[in-house]
């Protein structure tokens, strides 16, 4: 049994990750400021005598016995992590310095939750970990996209001049229940839209492509990643390479809502992406992972728990 911290494990990528952890036999320590996390994500562990929920800002230091530790405290949906920029970048930064030194103090390992944003608005495609992005350092995304860049420099500065054990994987769009219903990004936006008949809001030209991934095949990749050997860091790609257009995703979404929702265009944010899609090859050698759930097959799960879920 290992004793494990995630960090921003009352959200939605974290609280799936924290129940894994707790089937898998370990003891879990769940950190988080609920900015966009829940007690309902998590409230099915609470009574889990190997599970411990803590309500703590990771721009703070903390201190822990841990063997492990995933962090993936950080705002993730532009609306809030754009809500506040200067603490999304504290939370990234700040947030990776203290849970970096927690890791060198108690010699445990530590995997950063990265992301396909440090690629910007990639002008590669598909995009390998080679690959340095393009990414615009003053506008509106930048302190997420910086903040997780720097955060990546962060972990190989420890790793190199402290031998802190790191990994570090690049997370592309996931999907999945837990989602808010008012969240922000797309799925969840359109899913919410269609199943109230609403306009389903298209931001651009609907032309811009994303790549979808299912909740469980990601953290069955992050679980991977953490147990590879010490001297391989990554930084790996974890995303599924089937790749739409946005206006596709709307298409099928209104297709298996049976909605009567139309669509209409609305101005697209700054530096939106114009594509995305992960080079997967890394994974597929040294996890021996790739993606298992279609989009369809994810998407009509993800609609199952909207309509179930009391929102
Ligand atoms: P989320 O917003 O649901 O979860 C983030 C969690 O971190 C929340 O519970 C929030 O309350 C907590 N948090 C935020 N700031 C904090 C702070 N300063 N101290 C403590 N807790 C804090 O987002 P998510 O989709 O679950 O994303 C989790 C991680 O994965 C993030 O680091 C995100 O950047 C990364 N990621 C997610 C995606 C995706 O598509 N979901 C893609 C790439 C990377
Ligand atoms: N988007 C959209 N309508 C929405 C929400 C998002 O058209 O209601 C677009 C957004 O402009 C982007 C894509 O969908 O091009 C994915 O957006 P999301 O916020 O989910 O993720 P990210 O841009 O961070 O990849």
């Amino acid at each position: 049994m290992k004793r494990i911290l995630v960090t921003g494990g009352a959200g939605f990528i974290g609280s799936h990750l924290c129940a894994r952890l707790i089937e898998d036999g370990n003891d879990v320590i769940c950190l988080d400021n609920f900015f966009t996390g829940t007690k309902e994500n998590i409230i099915q562990l609470m009574d889990n005598h190997h599970f411990e929920l803590v309500r703590h800002d990771i721009i703070e230091p903390y201190r822990a016995e841990v063997d492990e530790i995933y962090n993936l405290a950080c705002p993730a949906s532009p609306i809030y992590y754009q809500h506040d920029a200067i603490q999304t970048i504290r939370t990234s930064v700040m947030g990776a310095i203290n849970m970096l030194g927690l890791a060198k103090r108690v010699h445990a390992k530590i995997l950063q939750a990265s992301t396909s944003e440090v690629y910007g608005d990639p002008s590669i495609h598909p995009q390998p970990e080679s690959y340095w992005g393009n990414v615009n350092p003053i506008g509106m995304r930048s302190c997420y996209d910086e903040g997780k860049r720097c955060a990546e420099t962060l972990f190989m500065d420890y790793h190199r001049m402290n031998k802190v054990r790191i990994k570090i994987i690049r997370i592309f769009n996931t999907y999945g229940s837990r989602m808010l219903p008012n969240d922000g990004r797309v799925i969840s936006n359109f899913i919410m839209q269609a199943l109230y008949n609403e306009d389903l809001t298209i931001f651009g030209t609907g032309q811009q492509t994303r790549s979808f991934q299912y909740i469980d095949d990601l953290i069955e990749g992050m679980v991977r990643m953490m147990n590879t050997e010490d001297d391989f860091t990554g930084p790996v790609n974890i995303g599924n390479p089937q790749e739409f257009t946005i206006r596709q995703i709307a298409d099928i979404i209104i297709k298996l809502t049976g909605s009567k929702s139309k669509i209409v265009y609305k101005q697209l944010p700054m530096d939106d992406p114009q594509q995305r899609q992960p080079d997967i090859t890394l994974a597929k050698e040294k996890l021996h992972w790739e993606p298992t759930v279609n989009l369809e097959q994810g998407l009509k799960s993800m609609i199952d728990y909207f309509r179930k879920a009391e929102f």
